[in-house]
């Protein structure tokens, strides 16, 4: 049984002060706010650690690689051009050494648990290896790694374009059919370790037909369900095209969305859509960093917020991987398009970095299908700050989280418990080194 006893620490019902808190078996298995510390180990101010619900853990290692104009417009799809260049030469053990980098990186920023979603299925060539999840094998090694909760999203992938559209070479290591998929699936299984959950991703409308859609969604169980949407306007332009409506829309109107779905981006949204999305049970999937990096959009969080519609945030391409910078470039996002301040915040949360990680370790929770927070029963994913740092001098509990989120650089985070075992300390992951080693080299074969 491990006892850690915080200054501070972020409950349900907020933040509250000497936090006496108990672990077993990497879960929580009790919480005290009021106690003596005793024995306890002593730190400052703990958050519970968030749910990253969309990363793709090896285009981290192509990040900075698609910065230089290629072509007088470069947008999203120029840019997956140099992604699906990247990811030809891909090996099972150089997905493993990168995705392990992304996540040591996602622990050091706050990160607990990641949904991976997996498409990169097939070898080289486009076939299928020996044990059809071997990549699904390299995902869960790099967790390993990194000591990260995993959430692994296999996705099915089977067509280039709304309609059925036969799949490019460039995506031959992603195509499987409806069969080849579940067993897909169930061979992942087989993989994972510990606290690890499985569900599964259609990539999206592009890629997946109505009947597809139909036939595999059965295969998720009772696990999450991923699925791209309404990333880019030509995405939206070529759904209308092809059904008469908005891919947003069409979900609503078609498939059986629940708590269990996660829309990935939902960038391009009409206000009916925002409306009826919020309303919906199902989380945004939010990567804002991302989102700026492709020039996808900006979604309509003020609007869909004030809705009450729920969100998590993701790291997708992992091109620059913070957690808090997440949060603070969707704050940002609003500010700029309105030219106003604290778009966010509401009456009930009338600060913006408290209501944005409130909302997304709650979403990410919910899309990762796990209980988050500090409570009786999850996992011990316990985020320290470092109250010695001077972003956070004098500070009252009020505006901690918004010091993290739009006031700090590195160093605010000390420590992160995840399952109860300590990945970081003093900022920097326990294996960060060796970690990065095996990254230089997996970058420089790939890069060669
Ligand atoms: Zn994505």
């Amino acid at each position: 049984m491990q006892r850690l006893w915080f200054e501070q620490a972020w409950l349900p019902d907020g933040w509250a002060r000497s936090v006496l808190v108990t672990v077993a078996d990497g879960r929580i298995a009790s919480v005290e706010p009021g106690a003596e510390p005793g024995d306890a180990e002593r730190h400052g101010a703990a958050i519970p650690g968030l749910g990253n619900v969309h990363s793709h853990g090896f285009q981290r290692g192509m990040a900075g690689l698609s910065e230089t104009r290629g072509q007088p417009e470069d947008d999203f799809w120029s840019w997956r051009e140099v992604m699906y260049r990247f990811l030809d030469r891909l090996t099972p053990e150089d997905v493993a050494a990168i995705t392990a980098q992304a996540y040591v990186e996602m622990l050091e920023t706050g990160y607990t648990r990641v949904g991976e979603f997996h498409y990169l299925h097939n070898d080289i060539s486009g076939e299928r290896y020996a044990d059809p999840a071997e990549m699904a094998g390299a995902i869960v090694a790099a967790a390993e790694a990194a000591g990260i909760g995993l959430t692994l999203l296999p996705v099915f992938y089977a067509h280039s374009d709304f309609g059925g559209v036969a799949p490019v070479p460039g995506q031959r290591r992603f195509v499987s059919d409806v069969d080849g998929f579940a067993e897909l699936v169930e061979a992942s299984r087989a993989h994972l370790k510990g606290d690890a959950n499985l569900g599964i991703a259609p990539h999206s409308l592009r890629a997946v037909t109505p009947e597809e859609l139909d036939a595999i969604l059965p295969v998720a169980g009772g696990g999450p369900i991923h699925i791209h949407a309404a990333e880019q306007q030509r995405e939206v332009e070529a759904c209308l095209a092809w059904s008469g409506a908005r891919p947003v829309e069409w979900l609503l109107d078609h498939a059986p969305l629940d708590p269990r779905w996660c829309l990935i981006h939902a960038t391009h949204l009409t206000d009916g859509e925002c409306d009826r999305l919020a309303t919906s049970g199902v989380v945004a999937g939010l990567c804002p960093v991302t989102e700026a990096n492709l020039g996808d959009g900006i979604f309509p969080a003020t609007h869909y917020l004030a809705r009450g519609g729920r969100i998590a945030t993701g790291t997708d391409s992992n091109i620059c991987v913070d957690a808090a910078g997440e949060l603070r470039a969707l704050e940002y996002s609003q500010r700029l398009r309105d030219r106003r301040r604290v778009l966010t915040a509401d009456e009930a949360a009338p600060s913006a970095g408290t209501r944005l990680f409130r909302d997304a370790l709650a979403g990410g929770a919910q899309a990762l299908g796990v209980r988050g927070g500090l409570v009786v029963g999850a996992a011990a994913d316990i985020v320290s700050f470092a109250m010695s740092h001077p972003c956070f001098a004098a500070a009252d509990p009020a505006t901690i989280l918004d010091r993290w989120v739009f006031a700090g650089r590195a160093g605010l985070i000390d420590r992160v418990w995840r399952a109860g075992r300590l990945c970081v300390e003093g900022g920097r992951h326990v294996a960060a080194e060796a970690v990065a080693v095996r990254y230089a080299q997996a970058m420089r074969r790939v890069l060669a």
